[in-house]
């Protein structure tokens, strides 16, 4: 197993190479290839398996460079891993020139505001902030054709079910979602059943 098996452009292949990762986890063996054809997947697996390279790549992979407006939205329990989201974008997308930003609460909405503006293709956030920011019309979200779902046990625990349910209603019906869970608890498969379309069960 090598990354090379995937059929992914040069500029990831020098990002990934760069990062020193050799080979890819189960986790991006079962993901990888499964997302670049453009499938639904529920994931189960654990932080440290590898699983935010395992959408990070196949995503930045599929985004568009020329398109200005957001494709891409990840949404993630906390700000710390959306900022490690971010990072993790930002390494894999490098040559590509991906361009991410970051949307959670205890920083100033009027410089995300800015930063909206300016041309973006992932936005990395927090249920309640990515509302606001929808809300207000300041992320236009009509290009949005790839979802994350990170995390999504750690996201009904602290309580944003509301919020990611008005976010997914938000979103273009013609997009591709992926959810990442440690555990597959019923409102994470409910979750499922309404925002994805016919998802592939992962268990890693
Ligand atoms: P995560 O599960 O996304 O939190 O990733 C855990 C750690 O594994 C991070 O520090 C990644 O940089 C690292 N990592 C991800 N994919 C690989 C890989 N294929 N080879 C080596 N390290 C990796």
């Amino acid at each position: 197993n090598n990354f090379k098996d995937y059929n992914l452009s040069e500029e990831l292949l020098k990002a990934i190479e760069g990062l020193h990762f050799t080979q890819p986890t189960p986790v991006q063996q079962a993901v990888i290839p499964r997302a670049l054809e453009g499938e639904d997947l529920l994931v189960k697996s654990q932080t440290g398996s590898g699983k935010t390279a395992a959408f990070a790549i196949p995503l930045c992979e599929k985004l568009c460079w020329e398109e200005n407006k957001p494709q891409v939205l990840v949404l993630t329990p906390t700000r710390e891993l959306a900022l490690q989201v971010k990072e993790d974008f930002f390494n894999i997308g490098r040559f590509k020139r991906v361009k991410t930003v970051g949307l959670y609460g205890k920083a100033p909405f009027h410089i995300q505001q800015k930063e909206l503006k300016q041309k973006t293709h992932v936005v990395v956030g927090t249920p309640g902030r990515v509302l606001d920011h929808l809300e207000r019309g300041t992320f236009i979200a009509e290009e949005i054709r790839y979802v994350v779902i990170d995390e999504a046990d750690e996201m009904f625990k602290m309580g944003f079910l509301d919020q990611l349910e008005s976010i997914m209603k938000a979103l273009p019906n013609n997009r591709q979602t992926l959810l990442f869970s440690a555990t597959l608890a019923p409102n994470v498969q409910s979750i499922s059943e309404k925002y994805m379309n016919h998802p592939v069960d992962i268990s890693i």
